[in-house]
């Protein structure tokens, strides 16, 4: 399957990239920017497009009779003519290490999942851009959904107001950070982001206006399993993190657990990163490495993997697998995890080990919602507000 190339419904088509007809009102599908253009044509001052984005994104109010400094009129065709929520909380699951993951439902029934991860310090957004994926990684949850669809920026949009609302109803301790609850976004939800690079770049803009979120872009990551000519794109455009997913060290390997590195080999991955001027010691690539027993986890993986990486300022993430059903694979066990962990950070690399959070409330990207399509739905733990 030539997965930058498909037909319908494919990922990062250029009309629109992800947004249905039926989303066209969808507010959250507008910059700021967009919608100070859009709101003339609705008889309404370009100005109101700040004030209605202090309130979505600001203070988390969807609600157009609750936006106190709109006028009447204004109000009224807010409430007419647009939709301000584009996902509901269909069901909350919270896990003993203070992981919690969200299913959420679109518009047509898609189902999605979002993690927080509460850590000292900070809490972080784990969120997702696709419907499934088309990709197919053959250790990922998401990747035995197929692909469905891509999501608008909408619906990545409104996970961050979802889970905010998620956190603030709950018992969790949090870290504000300007006033949000979330303090950190990682694209590593479902999906592969950069299949649908238009709306995660409209998304990100909306996370760093000053008049959205305004959160500092540092603080938000954009994972990918290599989608090469899309890489520098994207960190042109947005100044963000860039993580790659790596998980192998031969090509013989990685064709097996990430089907796209039949097209982008290690080689070329690494090469292209190698020659970004954007790359620098003070903004390396986080490359996520999942051990996976018997597959990756040997220490000549570890020494190849330091070979590799040379030339590329990276900082490396090892996260040992999170087993699931639809795997034949899992985690090595501690003590292979340490031998590599020795090896690697031995041999000069910054290194840190990830525990896989959240495994009572099947954490890992898709299993949730996986498993929401064969069970009943269970009602929230605690209801939407
Ligand atoms: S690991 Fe990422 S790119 Fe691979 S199938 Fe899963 S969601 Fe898609």
């Amino acid at each position: 399957m030539d997965t930058l190339n498909q037909p319908s419904r494919s990922p990062d088509t250029e009309a629109g990239a992800g947004v249905e007809p039926d989303d066209r009102l969808q507010i959250k599908n507008y910059s700021i920017e967009s919608l100070r253009e859009r709101l003339p044509q609705l008889g309404i001052e370009p100005y109101r497009a700040d004030q209605i984005a202090g309130w979505l994104y600001g203070k988390g109010v969807e609600d157009p009779d609750r936006m106190t400094d709109l006028s009447n009129h204004v109000r009224g065709l807010l409430r007419d003519e647009w939709e301000t929520r584009a996902l509901h909380t269909e069901k909350v699951a919270r896990s003993e290490d203070g992981t919690v993951k969200a299913v959420l439902r679109a518009h047509d029934g898609e189902l999605i999942e979002s993690v927080l991860i509460p850590e000292p310090g900070r809490t972080t957004l784990c969120i997702s851009t696709q419907v499934g994926c088309p990709l197919a990684c053959s250790f990922c949850a998401t990747g035995a959904l197929g692909f469905r669809r891509n999501l608008s920026t909408a619906e990545i949009v409104d996970q961050v107001c979802r889970m905010r609302e998620v956190l603030e109803s709950g018992a969790e301790p949090t870290t504000r950070h300007d006033g949000n609850p979330i303090t950190n976004i990682v694209f590593m939800g479902m999906g592969e982001p950069l299949l649908n690079l238009s709306s995660v770049l409209e998304t990100i803009r909306l996370l760093v206006h000053p008049k959205a979120f305004g959160m500092a872009p540092r603080r938000v990551t954009v994972s990918t399993v290599g989608v090469v000519p899309r890489i520098e794109p994207l960190l042109r455009a947005a100044p963000v993190n860039l993580a790659v997913s790596l998980h192998a060290t031969r090509d013989e390997v990685r064709d097996q657990l990430v089907p796209l590195n039949r097209r982008f080999p290690i080689r070329v991955l690494l090469d292209e990163l190698r020659q970004l001027d954007c790359v620098t010691p003070r903004r390396p690539v986080f490359f996520e490495y999942t051990l996976i027993a018997g597959i990756n986890d040997s220490l000549a993986d570890a020494r190849r993997l330091v070979e590799l990486l040379e030339g590329i300022p990276s900082k490396l993430n090892l996260i040992p697998m999170n087993p699931h059903s639809d795997s034949p694979h899992g985690p090595p066990d501690d003590a292979a995890v340490d031998r590599f962990l020795r090896e690697v950070a031995g041999r000069g690399l910054f290194v840190s080990l990830r525990r896989s959070r959240g495994p009572d409330i099947d954490a890992a990207c898709g299993q949730l919602a996986l498993r929401q399509v064969s069970e009943p739905v269970v009602a929230p733990h605690r209801a939407e507000a």
